[in-house]
């Protein structure tokens, strides 16, 4: 394939060639452990399953084909990739992090690694400027997340690359939300990009797993090395059902930023509806930064009603039927989520509700079915 294909080509076709063998042209699932050497030592690059396969090989080539970056790596999880990312730090080491950040990275970040003597920074990124501020001389690492999570802030990619570069920081980005597809950081000066695939990757809520795509051949090459000594690795069958989804990324990610839009025009003029958090909103904070460094706005969506206690934010949730209530996002199914008691339950109330994410917040996933199912699905809910 060509190198200089455009998006949608690189999707479905990026690192994969059809079976030396047969010919079949979707890649096997090479559901095997090890690998037969001639001679000691003598093989065909692959030796045991943990460091390589053929299949996951195909998927790495292809989502850091989608980053426009060198090298990728494919993780058992999200988690499993953002902790080898945080293992190339050492004791006594700092991190500068987003403060409204997935639950479950904060929750690593503080419980896992703060004990090993790993310090970390919870920062308002919304002027990338405030960052300087926490910078010293132990500091190590810029870790953002952009479009943030729940409450959908918007960071400036390239003014984060800039502050990094200055004090010779990792910058790693989060880009779970936005996808390949929107957003490209390694070309905004991001050093490491890293994506939770379970989402709008694989998109269709059947595999969890992560990834890492650099363009540095030395963060690579530590990377690898922690991937295969600590083993967060995915299996073939996974690997193939990434590859799979991945195929239709454009298309789908075109339709849930459609809905995503129709949606969040909904929820504004609705009466029963108080805040609405979208970054495709012109008067929201950071837009003109979004529109810069993103394609489009995505399909995340938070909200809150008008005066409701926590008991009738959970009857509302309770009353959807096309939404599902549940946690995680980026699939062809939209879903409903309450922050506070499921995907942020692990980060302490008055930490969250600093950051906006109170008892009332409700965040949408919006999916890919038809926008007027959608819509009629959340008037019956609001009431
Ligand atoms: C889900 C998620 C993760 C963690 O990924 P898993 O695949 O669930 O381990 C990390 N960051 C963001 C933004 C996420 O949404």
């Amino acid at each position: 394939m060509n190198e200089k294909a455009a998006f949608g080509t690189k999707a479905i076709h990026a690192g994969q060639e059809p079976d030396p063998t047969t010919g079949a042209i979707m890649t096997p699932i090479y559901q095997t452990s090890t690998y037969v050497q001639e001679r000691p030592g003598k093989h065909k690059g692959y030796a045991y399953a943990r460091g390589k396969n053929p299949t996951r090989s195909a998927l790495e080539n292809c989502i850091a084909a989608l980053e426009n970056a060198q090298h990728g790596l494919c993780f058992s999880s999200g988690q499993g990739a953002s902790d080898a990312i945080i293992k190339m730090l050492r004791p006594g080491d700092e991190v500068i992090a987003t403060n409204d950040l997935y639950g479950g990275s904060y929750r690593m970040f503080t419980k896992i690694f703060e004990p090993f003597g790993i310090k970390f920074n919870f920062v308002n990124m919304y002027d990338a400027s405030n960052i300087k501020n926490y910078i010293n001389a132990n500091t190590k690492m810029l870790w953002v997340e952009t479009p943030t999570n729940p409450t959908m802030q918007i960071i400036d990619i390239k003014a984060c690359a800039e502050i990094a570069k200055a004090s010779s920081l990792i910058l790693v980005v989060d880009n779970t939300f936005a996808s390949p597809y929107l957003q490209n950081p390694l070309a905004l000066g991001a050093d490491i990009v890293m994506h939770s695939v379970t989402k709008y990757l694989g998109g269709h809520s059947d595999v969890v797993m992560g990834a890492i795509c650099t363009n540095n051949k030395e963060y690579y090459d530590q990377l690898a090395f922690i991937h295969n000594s600590c083993g967060a690795t995915p299996g073939p069958m996974d690997s193939f059902l990434v590859l799979r989804g991945i195929k239709t990324l454009h298309v789908r990610m075109d339709r849930h930023c459609s809905n995503g839009k129709a949606i969040a025009a909904y929820l504004r003029a609705h009466p029963k509806v108080d805040k609405v958090y979208w970054p495709g909103f012109p008067d929201h904070p950071n837009h003109d930064i979004a529109k810069a460094q993103m394609k489009d706005f995505g399909g995340m969506i938070s909200f809150t009603l008008k005066g409701a206690s926590v008991e009738e934010t959970f009857d509302m949730a309770s009353r959807v039927k096309v939404f599902s209530l549940a946690e995680s996002l980026g699939g062809v199914e939209s879903l409903l989520n309450h922050p506070a008691t499921m995907t942020h339950a692990s980060i302490p109330k008055e930490e969250r509700e600093k950051v906006g994410v109170t008892d009332t917040l409700i965040r949408l996933s919006v999916g890919i079915e038809d926008i007027h199912d959608l819509i009629a699905d959340l008037e019956q809910a609001i009431g």
